[in-house]
């Protein structure tokens, strides 16, 4: 797998499937920004393996922009808050360009903390890239093209933010989108199903996820087996529920567990 890091986003190019990056996007599409010479603050660009919602399993890019406004307290992605190196959004496209893949995952941080995120997700679709957005649900995405897979947290008490979710977004939700809710413990699953009834989730979306938090070090301490114990516990609740949800597992963490770039 090859990975950009914080300091230099350039594609590793020991590895077996970094790709030299061409000088110029294949194509030079209008791009709709207010403000085109900023670029957005990248924290790396890597190719792997999906390991959540429907395309979970499927060779991936994923541009992960830096920032949040949020801080859930199992973030395992805190060295995406600060940092980051500026490029431009034909720069990102460039290294996009660079892997053999057209399915695009756009992440962070909070994506859509920076407004040139929306401009970026235009010249994807643009060059013809399939995108998925992960977004934390506490920022507008009514400006998200629809072409675009939103894949939206709900933010649960144990989280820390659950104030945060911008409860009206689920009004530009539609049947390409799905929802993602960290489960922590019972008070977490509890809050999600009143939600789930409340809103009427699952016939927003195409899938609700429930996704036990997934604590690597812990797991590793408490056993040889890699794998979460809360998600047992979380699919014997929803069994007795019968909701109409989906159990979830992060397949990249199972595989990889903590791996940067992966
Ligand atoms: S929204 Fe995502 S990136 Fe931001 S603090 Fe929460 S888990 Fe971390």
């Amino acid at each position: 797998m090859s990975q950009l890091t914080p300091q230099s986003p350039v594609a590793d190019a020991t590895s077996a499937q970094a790709h030299a990056l061409p000088s110029a996007p294949r194509r030079n599409p209008q791009i709709p920004t207010t403000d085109p010479e900023a670029g957005l603050k990248v924290t790396e660009i890597f190719y792997s393996l999906q390991g959540e919602a429907l395309t979970a399993g499927l060779p991936t890019i994923f541009i992960r922009l830096t920032g949040c406004p949020l801080r859930c307290v199992y973030c395992d992605t805190e060295y995406a808050f600060v940092g980051g190196e500026r490029m431009s959004l034909a720069g990102i496209l460039a290294v996009c360009q660079s892997f053999p893949c057209q399915r695009i995952c756009l992440t962070g941080g909070e994506p859509l903390a920076q407004p040139n995120a929306i401009a970026l997700m235009q010249l994807l679709l643009a060059n013809g890239y399939e995108i998925s957005l992960e977004t934390a649900g506490a920022l507008s995405v009514k400006e998200v093209p629809v072409a675009v897979s939103k894949v939206m947290d709900l933010k649960t008490p144990s989280s820390g933010e659950a104030d945060k979710n911008l409860w009206d977004n689920i009004d530009y939700l539609t049947p390409h989108d799905q929802i993602k809710i960290v489960i922590m413990n019972r008070e977490d699953y509890d809050w999600a199903k009143a939600k789930i009834a409340e809103y009427e989730l699952d016939k927003k979306v195409s899938v609700v996820w429930l996704s036990p938090m997934f604590n690597v070090a812990a797991e590793a301490e408490a056993s040889d087996v890699a794998a979460p114990t809360l998600a047992a516990d979380l699919a014997e609740w929803m069994l007795a529920d019968s909701l109409p949800v989906r159990l979830q597992l992060q397949l990249h963490k199972i595989i990889w567990a903590d791996a940067k770039g992966k």
